[in-house]
């Protein structure tokens, strides 16, 4: 033992402060634990510091610079319409601080401890928290693992002054004349849209033969387009070899279809993953099961082989996503505190906030078809929907998938307009295992752009008023 080193005994030490842990904290203090959380950075973890929070605010500045700019066909003319870039990181900075400071008094309000320092297990029921000089032991009778993920970095380019993950790219205090963005997935499509709306020069590179590879081809050439209007440049089977500063910026080598192309760009934005944190946690040396990808295996309730030690979030298998992590939060500490809660994941909505934006809860047509599920699909588009067309966003549509026979409502893809709070919707109604009725006879409000979901449920019953059959 270090000379000094005194150990402190919990319920629960939750080990990571992001939207899992903090919640599974808060849940945990609910249902009548003594909870410490550590974290080694800010309380808010990823999502409200470098991910899900700033990258939204820096798209809806991005958003309303660019609307800004595009008025005159609803006669309103602008003139003179600028960026401060700073001023634009100063409102975002903002935003996080009131956020984090949330989740602070949330943790006082429910007398949670934050021990601030990184840590690493020595035993099943026991870590050790470094700080600076400090190092503390503390004791638990149950732990949760939330420790999140981080970019992955490319050998051949290594992050550093041009090239950026999106924790820098998201914090840059000049907007970039050019950047070349590595990967076209939601993240490395979303930032890319912010830049290329503040006017930098976008090229991205997408190994897939499409960009956002996860969805329909359907959803992304919507998105493609949009790009392509912001001058976008998008280069699908694309492997980005290398690359060779120059004085202002870079230039990068990539094989595109199997000939070879050079981008020259003042930055690099590498977007291809996130690993989990689960390399610097001593978690193998106490013998806990982890897969080839370094993820933490759990059953239901998030328990690992270890059976007091729960893992949520990132480091678990799954997508990774604020919403899951928060999730299985509330259902591990509901566990801990011997409560029969699992996980249920038939319904994790999935959303990228490009533009228009994407959005997908439950099976898709394609997922249908290998389960041998009989459906029925309902594809109703923005463009028939009076509220979308006022607000100058008709394009896009949803997709509602429902089984066949039983009308039960299985899924959604809906690209377009709000898509990010459509969605909910479904979700919702996959989780009551409500039918294409229940949504076609749910009264929705009119003028809205909810209205979309009820007309594609008309749509899939074979009977829609607002388009032909
Ligand atoms: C740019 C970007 C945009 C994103 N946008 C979205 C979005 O729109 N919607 C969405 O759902 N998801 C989004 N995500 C993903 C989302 O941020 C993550 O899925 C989510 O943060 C995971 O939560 P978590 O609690 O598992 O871990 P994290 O949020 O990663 O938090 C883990 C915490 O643990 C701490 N920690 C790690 N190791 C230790 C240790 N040994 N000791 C103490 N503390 C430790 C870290 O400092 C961190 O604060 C985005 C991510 C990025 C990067």
């Amino acid at each position: 033992m270090v000379v000094g080193e005194f150990t402190t005994e919990v319920d629960v030490l939750v080990i990571g402060a992001g939207p899992g842990g903090y919640v599974a904290a808060i849940r945990a203090a609910q249902l009548g634990k003594t909870v410490a959380v550590v974290e080694k950075a800010e309380l808010g973890g990823v999502c409200l510091n470098v991910g899900c929070i700033p990258s939204k605010a820096m798209i809806h500045a991005a958003h309303t610079y660019e609307h800004a700019q595009h008025t005159e066909s609803m006669g309103i003319t602008m003139e003179n319409v600028k960026v401060d870039f700073a001023k634009v990181q100063e409102w975002k900075g903002g935003i996080v601080k009131q956020l984090t400071g949330g989740v602070g008094s949330l943790f006082k309000g429910n007398k949670i401890q934050v021990i601030p320092g990184e840590a690493l297990f020595v035993s099943e029921n026991e870590v050790r928290v470094f700080h600076g000089y400090d190092v503390n032991r503390y004791r638990f009778e149950h732990c949760i693992i939330a420790t999140g993920s981080r970019p992955i970095e490319l050998p051949a380019f290594p992050f550093g002054k041009r090239v950026l993950s999106s924790t820098e790219a998201l914090s840059l205090t000049e907007l970039p004349k050019s950047i070349v963005v590595i990967g076209g997935g939601y993240i490395g499509i979303e930032l890319g849209t912010v830049f290329a709306k503040f006017g930098t020069k976008v090229t991205i590179l997408e190994g897939a033969d499409q960009i956002l590879p996860g969805f329909e081809p359907d959803m992304p050439r919507l998105v493609e387009r949009k790009l392509k209007k912001l001058d976008v440049t998008i280069h699908t089977k694309a492997l980005a070899q290398g690359m060779e500063e120059t004085e202002n910026g870079v230039i990068v080598t990539a094989e595109v279809k199997g000939e070879q192309v050079k981008v020259e760009a003042e930055y690099i934005l590498v977007t291809v993953g996130r690993r989990p944190n689960t390399d610097e946690l001593g978690v193998r040396d106490i013998g806990m099961n982890l897969t080839d990808r370094g993820l933490i295996v759990v059953d239901k309730q998030g328990r690992t082989n270890i059976p007091n030690v729960y893992a949520i979030g990132d480091i678990v298998p799954g997508p990774a996503l604020a919403h899951k992590a928060s999730y299985e939060g509330k259902v591990a500490a509901e566990a801990i505190a011997g409560h029969p809660s699992e996980v249920d994941y038939k319904a994790i909505p999935a959303v990228v906030f490009c533009d228009p934006e994407i959005a997908s809860v439950g099976i898709n047509e394609k997922e249908a078809k290998e389960k041998g599920i009989d459906y029925v699909v309902g594809r109703f588009p923005f463009a028939a929907n009076g509220r979308a067309l006022s607000v100058n966003a008709g394009e896009g549509y949803v997709k509602l998938i429902g089984e066949k026979g039983t009308n039960l409502v299985l899924g959604a893809q809906i690209v377009g307009v709000e898509a990010s709070n459509i969605i909910a919707e479904i979700g919702l109604a996959i989780e009551m295992g409500a039918t294409l009725e229940d949504i076609e006879l749910t009264i929705h409000a009119h003028p809205t752009l909810g209205e979309v979901t009820m007309e594609a449920a008309e749509l899939a019953l074979g009977h829609p008023i607002h388009v032909m059959k």
